[in-house]
């Protein structure tokens, strides 16, 4: 094999191909790659690559970009994913527009009957405060008898499944009650900007626990395809934000630029409720503001695990196993 002349990222060479377990039978793998941060620095320079520039100026050129919003130079990098995930998960997914995406044909392929069993800490009850969210555990008769049913309702739909495979019913008309934890797979290709977006909405808190699991192993990807990048966008956006003038204006009322170009706090300066509510901030936003002073409750590294990096034909080997037997085609 001759040797590539295109611009290859160690540390990304070393996951490419491996695939990262998530949720009970999910994966994501990055099997390819196209550029890094070089690259962003290239197309920003509109430069012809040669000679390599300090780190350093890559960097301050990289935070730039990401501060001012110049985004077109890190859509020149290009991630291409495969992954496995519950179906109600993907259509999660899915709603990210920016990206190619080739899925298991459940007309033409018969489907593995692998489904999504959310662990015990999982299984919370509804929350009060975020109508799309859980908190709180619930007893373990109850995750008992939830597992119960789950598996009552999986069984009767896969053999349902198997059965109308059995009698020669097609494949799409088959799949038709399998239910939303049933697990689909697809390619997935991205760019760098567009990658970047997705995982602050889908990195973040407020996201469904299980896709941001996903979310988690595709920044560690991130993080090894382009670091300086990564380093930004967590700095500049996953935990930066922001402020909305309101937000400004009561920031500028509590703090001062002081001689030596740094700030100080305002002499006896406060800000009450209802004072905040004069700068027209609703009391949610009100809240938010608390939320965002008080910083992030944990800061992920995002750094992968390798000891958790399976073979494409160990996860292949599982998958087969679970797809009904009478694949005659
Ligand atoms: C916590 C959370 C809760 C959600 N809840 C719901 C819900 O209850 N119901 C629901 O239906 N959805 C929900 N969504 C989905 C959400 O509304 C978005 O559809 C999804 O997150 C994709 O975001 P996006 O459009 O920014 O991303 P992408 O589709 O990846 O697009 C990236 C960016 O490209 C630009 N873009 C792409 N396509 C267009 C276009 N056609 N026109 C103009 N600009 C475009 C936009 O700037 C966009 O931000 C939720 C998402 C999150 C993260």
């Amino acid at each position: 094999m001759p040797e590539t002349r295109r611009p290859t990222i160690p540390a990304a060479e070393e996951i490419l191909g491996g695939y990262f377990p998530v949720l009970d039978h999910g994966f994501v793998a990055l099997v390819d790659y196209m550029g890094g941060d070089s690259d962003v620095e290239r197309a920003a320079r509109v430069s012809y690559g040669a000679g390599t520039r300090r780190k350093s100026a890559t960097r301050g050129l990289i935070r730039y970009l990401r501060r001012h919003r110049h985004t077109t130079p890190s859509e020149m990098v290009e991630f291409k994913f495969h992954c496995a995930m519950p179906m109600f998960v993907a259509r999660q997914w899915i709603r990210h527009r920016t990206a190619s995406v080739n899925e298991y044909s459940a007309r033409y392929s018969l489907l593995p009957l692998l489904f999504y069993r959310p662990e015990r800490g999982q299984v919370e009850t509804q929350s009060a405060t975020n109508k799309q969210g859980r908190d709180g555990g619930v007893e373990d008769v109850v995750y008992r008898e939830a597992v119960g049913r789950w598996e009552r309702i999986r069984a009767e739909a896969g053999d349902g499944y198997s059965w109308l495979i059995a009698e020669d019913i097609a494949r799409e008309i088959a799949r038709i009650d399998l239910p939303l934890s049933t697990y689909t797979q697809w390619y997935w290709k991205i760019d760098l900007h567009n990658l970047l977006h997705f995982l602050l909405l889908r990195a973040d808190p407020h996201a469904q626990w299980e896709i941001r699991e996903y979310a988690k192993v595709m920044a560690g990807a991130v993080r090894r395809v382009a670091p300086l990048t990564f380093e930004a966008w967590m700095d500049y956006q996953l935990l930066g934000s922001a402020l909305s003038r309101g937000e400004l204006e009561a920031i500028r009322q509590l703090l001062e630029v002081s001689g030596d170009g740094g700030l100080r706090a305002k002499e006896g300066a406060t800000l009450s409720v209802g004072e905040l509510a004069e700068l027209e901030l609703a009391p949610r936003e009100i809240r938010e503001l608390a939320a965002k002073l008080a910083g992030p409750t944990e800061v992920p590294d995002f750094e992968l695990d390798l000891s958790k990096m399976r073979t494409a034909e160990d996860v292949e080997r599982e998958i087969a196993r679970a797809v009904p037997v009478h694949d005659t085609r």
